[in-house]
């Protein structure tokens, strides 16, 4: 079962394990439990073990529809984003003179960005190129380092969905992207961790985005070029990746800035993020 962030009141965060279209509040049910989904990660096997043992049996639950749902990870120490890792979207950006990267493509999305699952995205005032990105995020479960691609899976924590929402005029002016990437509220991720365990296998989950209800992206994981576990090798040959860090898969093809005429975001927009198994985002434009 998901592990959550929510409240049913302004400014009082818990942590919650989701059971179908209820929430146990883990403040009352395990109180010995962390208060973060990254300190939990950080507690390791025991406290995934208190998590695994609270049923619907033993605490009172409350309905999802009554409660707001926020980030996961609001305050990773990385959020990384990796591009042109579908061959479909590689494809359909060539035309922009993008070419298919010859090594992984690594890129910093400020951790300012984040923002929860149902929470508004601003319309930047200074650009009208606005586009969304639907990827499989992957949270660092254990601290690791030059891990190999077979002990990769094992220093996953769990799964979110990831709107790698971009702002490509602001992308293209400079070879790191990361101003296009990072204007604030251009991360909304969720709508809760999936817990490894309960993955059964990361490559081979669909993964679609709707725009007002017209499906733009329909991909799976099956067909990243660099998959999850090639990416955790490749990174931690750099850098400690930590429990928390969110890796931002790779986009499949449909983004908004591949149609002709481009059919980016607008104020207004309603758009909705799901990956089989993961759940659903769904984020309104408003203006900034
Ligand atoms: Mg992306």
């Amino acid at each position: 079962m998901p592990i959550a962030s929510f409240s049913t009141r302004p400014g009082d965060r818990r942590l919650g394990k989701v059971i179908g279209d209820q929430i146990i509040d883990l403040s009352q049910a395990a109180p010995e439990l962390p208060r973060t989904v990254k300190d939990f990660l950080l507690a390791g096997a025991d406290a995934l073990e208190c998590f695994e043992r609270i049923s619907l049996e033993t605490a009172k639950p409350i309905a999802l529809s009554d409660v707001r749902l926020h980030a996961p990870l609001p305050d990773p120490e990385k959020f990384l984003g990796i591009g042109m890792n579908y061959a479909d979207h590689s494809a359909e950006v060539e035309k922009f003179g993008l070419h298919k990267p010859d090594y992984q493509k690594w890129f910093n999305k400020q951790v300012s960005c984040i923002v929860g699952p149902f929470d508004d995205i601003v319309a930047p005032a200074v650009s009208d190129q606005l586009d969304y990105e639907v990827e499989l995020a992957v949270v660092i479960g254990k601290s690791c380092r030059n891990v190999d691609r077979s002990s990769a899976r094992a220093m996953i924590g769990g799964y979110m969905i990831v709107n790698d929402v971009s702002v490509r005029d602001w992308q293209f002016r400079t070879n790191t992207v990361t101003l296009g990437k990072s204007f604030d509220t251009h991360g909304p991720t969720g709508p809760w961790l999936m817990l490894a365990h309960e993955v059964d296998d990361p490559l081979s989950l669909n993964l679609r985005t709707f725009v007002n209800g017209d499906l733009r992206q329909d991909g799976n994981t099956c067909n990243l070029i660099h998959d999850i576990y090639d990416q955790i090798a490749y990174l931690s040959q750099v850098m400690t990746l930590k429990p928390g860090d969110i890796l931002a898969t790779g986009t499949p093809a449909g983004v908004g800035m591949a149609f002709d005429p481009p059919r980016y975001l607008k104020p207004g927009d309603v758009v909705r993020l799901e990956i089989d198994g993961l759940g659903h985002l769904e984020n309104r434009l408003v203006n900034g």
